[in-house]
């Protein structure tokens, strides 16, 4: 059905628009492709294991993590590539979400010291029935919803709701900070075919603790082996982990450490953000601290910092099929290219103005000074050169 998503044989979500293509959620890769509009059909009929005539280049994309490819480079999340695309302008991006980040708690056992969820942590707020939001949710038609917070899995009972609406019709993924492991959910989210991120900044303990610390400080000594132990118990489930990882200046030198040993555990990808100012102003002098640790002496001069690291960490690594690598360039200025859904319910964006989550409406998502279409699909689908 046009512009509904459809989960296929395959287990592959899709969405189709017949004037820009097909956009593909993948729950055994966690990763989102766009298909240009003239193999739109045949992806279909690949993902319904029908007769076909999809060009290698997307069908081994739609593989990773289903069939044992050899391991090649994924050059574009545009397939078959960025050129195919050239019939797209922004009036040719379908206005519906790719994904929408749910907030669906407000609390959590860590304090980081950039958390973009601090204006929503431990505050007080209406608590709506997770149903009913479930259906508002869907009802927005994303391909895929991010179940996150806070830490969602201390949310047992939302969960299950959540995903009796939400499960085999999107593509779930659980925003985890990996630290708390329930076998029955865990068990839930293999049925519903949902993939988990776990957010990690480095594979030093005292590092990963200094900029995520547990709000108890207390067992910061343990923290890391017990996300790994987590890591490798969704793993032997065969559920498909990404990290994430926040880029500081705390951790800027581990970046090629968390590369070279992340898929040793199993890991299929990794996605790395550039830290932005917290919303949250009880935040700012922690998060200060965090910004002049080392040489910078302004938040400004650590963010350039960070963009250099970045950059020459993203010239010397390439996203392969066994290990994807996705860099984000979150800026400030590119804030509002995220559909969130507070724990009260009501749908909101980050505002690109001020420090602070804006509410939307849900029938206007993507009108102007909402949610920006472009950096919404640039975000989850990587840069795309418009007509
Ligand atoms: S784990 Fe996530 S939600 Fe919790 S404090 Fe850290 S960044 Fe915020």
């Amino acid at each position: 059905m046009e512009n509904k998503v459809i989960k296929t044989k395959k287990g592959i979500f899709i969405k189709t628009d017949k004037e820009f293509g097909a956009i593909v959620f993948s729950p055994y890769s966690g990763l989102f492709f766009a298909i240009s509009k003239e193999y739109m059909t045949d992806t279909i009929n690949y993902c319904e294991d029908k007769k076909n005539k999809l060009p290698d280049e997307i069908v081994k994309n739609l593989n990773i993590g289903i069939a044992q490819e050899k391991n090649f480079e994924i050059k574009s999340h545009w397939l078959p590539d960025n050129n195919a695309f050239s019939y797209v302008d922004d009036s040719k991006l379908p206005d519906s979400p790719i994904v929408i980040n749910w907030l669906i708690s407000n609390n959590c056992c860590f304090s980081c010291n950039y958390c973009y969820a601090g204006d929503v942590i431990d505050k007080p707020t209406d608590i709506a029935d997770t149903k009913e939001v479930a259906q508002k949710i869907l009802e927005s038609n994303p391909l895929a919803v991010v179940f996150s917070g806070g830490e969602p899995l201390r949310e047992k009972q939302k969960i299950i709701d959540g995903l009796s609406v939400l499960g085999n019709k999107v593509g779930i993924i659980i925003d985890t900070n990996g630290y708390r492991y329930d076998k029955d959910l865990a068990k839930l989210l293999k049925k519903n075919n949902a993939v988990v991120r776990v957010s990690l900044d480095s594979l030093h303990n005292e590092l990963n603790s200094k900029i995520r610390p547990l709000k108890d400080n207390k067992s910061n000594a343990n923290v890391l082996n017990t996300i790994i132990a987590n890591i490798i118990k969704y793993r032997e489930m065969k559920i498909p982990v990404l990290i994430h990882t926040v880029v500081s200046p705390v951790n800027k030198n581990s970046l090629f450490d968390l590369y070279d040993k992340l898929p040793a555990l199993g890991v299929s990808g990794w996605r790395i953000f550039s830290v932005i100012n917290p919303n949250d102003i009880e935040k700012k002098e922690k998060f200060e601290k965090l910004m002049t640790f080392g040489k910078s002496k302004s938040i400004d001069e650590a963010q350039r910092e960070i963009q250099k690291e970045i950059t020459i960490f993203s010239k010397k690594h390439i996203s392969k099929s066994t290990f994807s690598l996705q860099i984000v360039h979150s800026t400030d200025s590119q804030k509002n290219s995220v559909i969130l859904v507070l724990p009260s319910g009501k749908f909101a964006t980050e505002s690109r103005v001020r420090n602070e989550k804006k509410e939307i409406e849900t029938n206007s998502i993507f009108e102007k000074y909402n949610v920006d279409l472009l950096w919404h699909y640039e975000r989850y689908l990587g840069t795309i050169n418009l007509k």
